[in-house]
């Protein structure tokens, strides 16, 4: 069924093709396993020094940033130490939003170039461009990461179930990755499930690599007909949040599986990933971000606050301290026995564009919703949406197997989340399906009214 598909990707794989692509792919990786070898004062001096030179060619190259420091009165020549680094100023999403192409390419560069674009929940879409070079970089420290997660032995049977839509970092990454796998098991994120749990049963692959909301439901419909593949060893999720709920139904599912996560995202690319030594932690990818935590008056914190990142690798749209991504997190001081170097992120308390307000003019983070329902028995799915500025609609379907019937179900959950948000109305209703309402891959756990309306006070963890 997959064979008779014309070529989603713009170029046909000539074997000299490939050979380049290969080419390119292994010096990356050669860089990548050079940046592993660096301690923690090396990979700070080249935090520095690569911090100086970006500032600086953005400066002079991107008329984004030479609007920007000009009006700030920030001279890139006046960056000493890193101790500077707060003088920076933060590029946000509307200064990306509202520049126009010209503004964010940086004319001095020639080499070949993608544009990616995020539309995000206000449908006004953030842009940048990435060079070729830093997409490979990318792909190769993914596939180190895969690496170390299966003990130095790379699994050669793969299934990618990704975002393919134009415009998209994963569709650009996945043309790359036509290198290294076959065509007919790079899968669009967007198929429906049966097709997905198919070429699943057909491939039988060790490895997959798709989003939290994508196998969620792959495994939730397995699940329903009783089904299990034991043969899936490593299972890579990214883009979106993995609550306890989606990792109960994969673990029960794919019972051999581990899962490693990663942060990535279409504006700095890849940011954290989990250690395979103690998964509940995610490192920071150091020698590709320098990530920042900061508070509400823009000082850095080892509380919960916004993440700050700077793209080290990309130059044809730098990234430099952009506060856009939408995330709250904390770091982890604590040194990891796996021998990183790199720091961890304690917590990643997921965006804040996923929030509820609430009638007050509050932020509770959805993760708080989450946590006090999701254990509740007689629960198989859920979603919680906000349905004005003073309720909640929670979509239930029920688990008929368990021992609690619909009306303790409904009760548990009003109860729960009353606790939590004691001024909204709580209605709860049962459904049988619960499906992404835009077509792509991700069908969010919660759905707020969206941040950009509102202007929160407060915002609760
Ligand atoms: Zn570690």
């Amino acid at each position: 069924m997959f064979q008779t598909l014309p070529s989603r990707f713009s170029e046909i794989q000539s074997p000299k093709n490939i050979k380049q692509r290969g080419e390119l792919l292994l010096s990356a990786i050669d860089r990548v396993i050079a940046f592993d070898k660096l301690n923690q004062e090396e990979v700070q001096a080249y935090q520095f020094e690569k911090l100086k030179s970006l500032v600086s060619e953005a400066y002079h190259n991107v008329p984004l940033y030479w609007k920007k420091y000009h009006k700030a009165g920030f001279d890139p020549a006046s960056l000493k130490t890193i101790q500077d680094l707060n003088r920076i100023p933060l590029i946000t999403k509307a200064d990306l939003r509202n520049a126009g192409l010209r503004s964010i390419k940086n004319f001095a560069r020639k080499e070949p170039v993608w544009l990616f674009s995020s539309s995000g929940s206000t449908g006004v879409p953030s842009r940048v461009y990435r060079e070729e070079q830093a997409l490979w970089h990318f792909m190769a420290r993914s596939l180190v990461i895969y690496k170390n997660w299966c003990a130095g032995k790379p699994l050669a049977n793969v299934l990618y179930i990704t975002d393919l839509a134009a415009g998209s970092i994963d569709f650009a990454l996945a043309d790359l990755l036509q290198t290294t796998v076959m065509e007919k098991r790079i899968l669009g994120s967007n198929l429906p499930t049966p097709e997905l749990i198919h070429a699943i049963e057909l491939f039988q692959p060790e490895f997959i690599s798709s989003y939290p909301s994508t196998i969620r439901s792959i495994a939730i419909a397995m699940h329903q007909c009783g089904k299990t593949f034991k043969g899936l060893k490593l299972l890579h999720l990214t883009s979106e949040m993995l609550e306890q709920t989606t990792r109960s139904v994969i673990n029960t599912v794919f019972p051999h599986a581990k899962i490693v996560e990663t942060y990535t995202s279409s504006e700095a690319g890849l940011i954290a990933y989990s250690c395979s030594a103690h998964p509940s932690r995610l490192h920071i990818a150091e020698t590709e971000v320098l990530f920042e935590i900061l508070d509400n008056d823009g000082n850095p914190t080892n509380k919960v606050g916004q993440s700050v990142v700077t793209d080290l690798i990309n130059h044809c749209t730098p990234m430099i301290r952009y506060c856009g991504l939408g995330d709250y997190a904390a770091l982890d001081h604590t040194n990891c026995d796996c021998g990183t170097p790199h720091r961890s992120i304690k917590t990643l308390e997921g965006r804040i564009s996923d929030s509820i307000v609430t009638p007050d003019g509050g932020l509770i983070s959805p993760y708080i919703l989450i946590d006090a329902i999701e254990e509740i028995s007689g629960i198989y799915q859920f979603q919680i949406v906000q349905s004005s500025k003073n309720s909640l609609k929670i979509r239930i379907i029920h688990d008929i197997s368990s021992r609690s019937n619909q009306s303790n179900v409904q009760t548990s959950v009003h109860d729960a989340l009353k606790k939590v948000v004691p001024s909204m109305i709580i209605d709860v209703d049962f459904v049988t399906t619960i499906s992404s309402e835009n077509n792509r891959h991700k069908i969010p756990l919660v759905v707020s009214l969206g941040f950009g309306s509102h202007s929160p006070s407060t915002f609760s963890f």
